[in-house]
């Protein structure tokens, strides 16, 4: 701790004192921890507003929407075998592309009809799956969630 001179009365005070015990002006310590909590306030609302940014660009294309849903699924199938048959599971991934082709399918673009195709071969591969295995292995699965997570 040092001692400063109070620049509006001149007597000395302590560095660390907020305002001047003699004359009650605000000291430079006080200005500066001002102006360090503003700064630091504008660098976290910044940081914040990029990333939402990222989210919102992230969330707003419709693949990633129906990728976490479609991996959702799968991931729901992993935790409930006993409750969920591989034809169900396969319906409800051929439920999803459907969806997805309704919304999406006569925009042209051609990452969606790749992702279209992609779930649609994964839900018909687990199908053919199912007819010669009573479950799928989690390797399996996680295979499947490893190729829409390239999407
Ligand atoms: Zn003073």
């Amino acid at each position: 701790m040092a001692l400063v001179k109070c620049k509006e009365c001149g007597k000395e005070i302590s560095n660390q004192a907020a305002t001047c015990p003699n004359c009650g002006a605000k000291t430079e310590t006080s200005i500066k921890k001002k102006h360090n909590i503003f700064v630091s306030i504008c660098i976290i609302t910044v940081i914040i507003m990029i990333l939402l940014c990222v989210y919102f660009i992230h969330t707003s294309n419709p693949i990633n929407k129906y990728k976490h849903e479609a991996i959702s699924i799968l991931e729901q199938y992993k935790q409930d075998k006993d409750l969920i048959t591989i034809k169900e599971l396969s319906q409800q991934l051929e439920d999803l592309q459907h969806e997805f082709d309704k919304q999406y399918k006569y925009n042209d673009n051609l990452s969606y009809s790749i992702f279209s195709n992609g779930l649609g071969v994964i839900s018909s591969s687990i199908s053919i799956d199912g007819r010669y295995d009573s479950n799928l292995s989690n390797a399996k699965i996680d295979e499947y969630i490893k190729q829409l997570q390239q999407y």
